[in-house]
């Protein structure tokens, strides 16, 4: 096979290290052509993995960061670049598969700007989904570019897929840890700090999504983003309760089967598989031993204790620039959250309440979907949650 060429977005993350270690483990610079990497403030990390990976790029999301990438790149062959322009610019550089592993709405621009150029897009960051669902497959569509889901339930139901025809698909069902929160009583939750949010039983991921585990938020935006990647009806998707993490998603079909995706909770699964696909390659998971864990257990995803849900319904229902709004509400109240200016069940509250303020006229769910749109309504919802939090915080 011809030596790939690969891009990494948001290389210093959770899922960007994971990927980095992954291709490491697969030869590393012998074996890929590596074109970019991003990354934040973490500039040490990005020149570190870039002259590992004999990048040609590495490039910091933040401008004021450019010197002391400059400085940790000297005597490398690898070009040092700043802030949004040189992301797009790293995004038009040709490569063949790409990782999205930006956190938030920021991952949305390089990504759909790589979809322009015919790759195939490995998509961790489902905000681009959320925000941009439609907009984001019909780009690929009209390109000639692939997305593949890393998210770890929609990689488990892309591999539930393998084969079958989505018309015989009855029911999808993804599975949430419950987060942090799963056994507090109810009323403890107004009180939880942002350090009690930021561990997660299972999982070990980057801090936003740690704590949007723990206020279900990282499950509603996982429904959405199963509507909008695999096209099925909103009345066909469940989330449920498994503490165990397990098992990753179920697909379950007009004759009655259902299939399960089981597997440890690692990311690394999800992203080989990507990587890797459509062929499997050795990966270093852990195997996992079923008379040893005994049992799996599943509750039922309460709305009561994490509205989260009960939004994406309506998100889900409303389609068009509702999850742009939802999304970037969320990432505003999360924002105040970690800042203590809002409590942990005020974040819901916040996206509720510009849900209501946004959707007041059509503009959410009549106007066409394109990026400058997107753009401009994430930029409304932050304003409108910023206006919800003072409200809240005096
Ligand atoms: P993280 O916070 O660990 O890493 C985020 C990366 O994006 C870093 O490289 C950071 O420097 C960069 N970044 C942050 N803000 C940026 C901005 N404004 N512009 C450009 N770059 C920016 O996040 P993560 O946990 O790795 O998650 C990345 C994405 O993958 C998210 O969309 C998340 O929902 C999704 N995801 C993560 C996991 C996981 O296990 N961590 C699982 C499933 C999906
Ligand atoms: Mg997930």
């Amino acid at each position: 096979m011809a030596r790939r060429r690969i891009t990494i977005f948001g290389a210093t993350g959770s899922i960007g290290e994971n990927t980095v270690d992954l291709l490491t483990r697969q030869g590393g610079a012998d074996a890929y052509d590596v074109v970019a990497l991003s990354g934040g403030r973490n500039v040490a990390r990005l020149a570190e993995q870039a002259r590992a990976l004999k990048a040609d790029l590495a490039v910091t999301a933040y401008p004021e960061c450019y010197d002391d990438l400059k400085a940790a790149l000297a005597g490398s062959s690898v070009e040092a670049a700043a802030g949004t322009d040189a992301l797009a610019e790293a995004a038009d550089r040709p490569a063949d598969w790409i990782m999205s592993a930006i956190v938030g709405a920021a991952g949305l621009p390089p990504g759909m700007r790589a979809l322009k150029h015919g790759t195939t897009l490995a998509l961790a960051n489902k905000e681009s989904l959320v925000t941009a669902g439609p907009l984001l497959l019909a780009t690929a569509k009209a390109h000639g570019a692939r997305i593949l889901p890393v998210d770890s339930e929609h990689s488990a139901i892309f591999q539930a897929l393998v084969g079958e025809e989505i018309d015989a698909v009855e029911r999808i069902i993804i599975t949430a840890s419950g987060g942090a929160f799963r056994d507090w009583p109810l009323d403890a939750l107004a009180n939880a700090t942002p350090e009690q949010a930021s561990s997660h039983p299972n999982w070990d991921m980057g801090q936003r999504i740690t704590v949007d585990s723990a206020s279900m938020f990282n499950k509603a935006l996982e429904l959405i983003e199963t509507k909008e990647y695999f096209g099925v009806d909103p009345a066909r998707i469940e989330a449920v309760v498994h503490p165990e993490s397990l098992i990753h998603a179920l697909v379950g079909f007009r004759d009655g089967a259902i299939m399960a995706h089981v597997g440890p909770p690692d990311m690394r699964h999800a992203i080989g598989y990507a990587l890797n696909w459509p062929d499997r390659r050795d990966l270093p998971v852990a195997r996992l031993d079923l008379a040893q864990i005994g049992q799996l257990n599943f509750r039922p995803a309460c709305e009561k204790r994490w509205p989260a849900l009960r939004l994406a319904r309506e998100v889900m229902q409303a389609g068009g620039l509702t999850g742009a709004a939802f999304n970037a509400a969320k990432e505003a109240a999360l924002d105040a959250f970690l800042a203590r200016r809002i409590g942990f069940t005020q974040m819901a509250e916040v996206v509720e309440d510009v849900l209501g303020r946004l959707s007041r006229d059509s503009t959410l769910t009549k106007s066409p979907l394109s990026l400058e749109k997107v753009l401009e309504v994430d930029h409304l919802a932050r304003e409108a949650a910023a206006e919800a939090v003072s409200a809240l915080a005096s």
